[in-house]
């Protein structure tokens, strides 16, 4: 992409031409998904100046990735996704992203809402992009009550018949729901859609007054100095953040940022945290 030919940042709107990373075949790290023809892959990473954020750009059709191929490439099916289950909730707690995950939200939530009047017990937490569901169902025995919701029937079941959290089937951006939510979670969703921004402005929606959003994304920032086969730089995600650009997502969807952590996950993935709420 030359001069004449650049796109504009989402985040920052300054030009963005600086190609990071070129693929003609798919980086060690990545799934393969049916809907890349074989021997037809290309596709390139641009990543913005200004801001640092990452934008992995390409041809192919993935429109219907989260209709059912994403968990078809990641799980081969319903068992699958149960077995998967069962292996990460059985992990020794040192060696689970999961488990830290959880305790960094009771702990921003335990230090949030102190002092804040009246008490609500329990507290209600909705999970977009829930898949298999482990962070529900940790949350769930924490006390809280929990809603899944997936696009893909399969971890919409799952979620229902083996962790026992009720769970909705739909995309984010169809959902209708009269209740507000204490807490909303992406735990690295964001990543894996076109226009995030939206989806935090439509979470809004459904957060009350003093509700907190907790975004988790990969880190691209950290990672891009590994390589171009980092799981951070897959296929299934158009967006790739940086510290900045995922500031400046929060304060472009009306959020107001409290706490942005950087950290490297146990099983070495490289992760973005934040907590935010409504900006008013
Ligand atoms: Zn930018």
């Amino acid at each position: 992409m030359n001069k004449n030919n650049f796109f504009l940042c989402q985040y920052c709107g300054d030009p963005v031409t600086n190609r990071v990373f070129q693929y003609f075949s798919p980086p060690k790290t990545e799934i393969q998904f049916k809907f890349i023809e074989k021997g037809k892959y290309s596709r390139e990473i641009y990543r913005c100046s200004l801001c640092g954020h990452f934008y992995s750009k390409h041809s192919m059709d993935s429109n219907e990735l989260y209709k059912g191929g994403y968990v078809d490439a990641n799980y081969e099916d319903a068992e699958g996704i149960r077995k998967t289950y069962n292996r990460i909730m059985a992990l020794d707690p040192g060696k689970s992203d999961n488990v830290g995950r959880v305790q960094c939200v009771l702990a921003f939530s335990d230090f949030y809402y102190k002092g804040l009047v009246p008490p609500v017990s329990p507290r209600y937490v909705l999970d977009v992009g829930s898949g298999l569901c482990v962070f529900l169902s940790r949350m769930k025995s924490f006390g809280w009550n929990c809603t899944a919701l997936d696009p893909d029937l399969r971890a919409k079941n799952h979620a229902e018949t083996i962790v026992g959290v009720p769970a909705v089937c739909c995309d984010f951006f169809d959902f209708k729901d009269n209740r507000k939510f204490d807490l909303i979670t992406f735990n690295r969703v964001l990543e894996h859609v076109i226009d995030p921004v939206a989806m935090l402005k439509k979470a809004k929606d459904f957060l009350q007054a003093d509700g907190l959003i907790y975004i988790e994304v990969p880190d691209g920032e950290t990672a891009v100095s590994f390589g171009f086969d980092r799981e951070e730089f897959t296929i299934d995600h158009p967006n790739i953040f940086s510290y900045l650009s995922l500031v400046f997502a929060i304060k472009k969807a009306g959020l107001k940022p409290l706490f942005i952590q950087r950290i490297q996950e146990p099983s070495t993935k490289f992760t973005l945290r934040a907590f935010c709420t409504v900006d008013v």
